[in-house]
């Protein structure tokens, strides 16, 4: 199966879902992938695919696991705000 004249690129290898283009792999520094409705995570040095005629983001299911992962991680620090008792004011 080599019909296609572009070369296969890693983790995205498919045509774009919304327009004719093709799905190209990009490394981020640094890229914000959505994990819930609220809730982003930013995870480093990270594998995408976008369209080259669009520019339509496509996130890997590794990619997404690995979010879930960072968030789940960051979730279990607490954070509570401390402040002295007896502050003036
Ligand atoms: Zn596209």
């Amino acid at each position: 199966m080599k019909s296609r004249k572009r070369k296969a690129n890693g983790l995205y290898e498919h045509p774009c879902a919304y327009c004719h283009g093709w799905v190209q792999c990009k490394v981020k520094e640094r890229e914000a992938i959505r994990v819930t409705k609220a809730d982003y995570v930013i995870l480093e040095n990270v594998p995408i695919g976008i369209c080259d005629t669009c520019n339509a983001r496509y996130y890997h299911a590794s990619v997404l696991t690995r979010a879930e992962k960072v968030h789940e991680k960051g979730r279990r620090k607490v954070q509570v705000p401390v402040g002295p008792y007896d502050e003036a004011g």
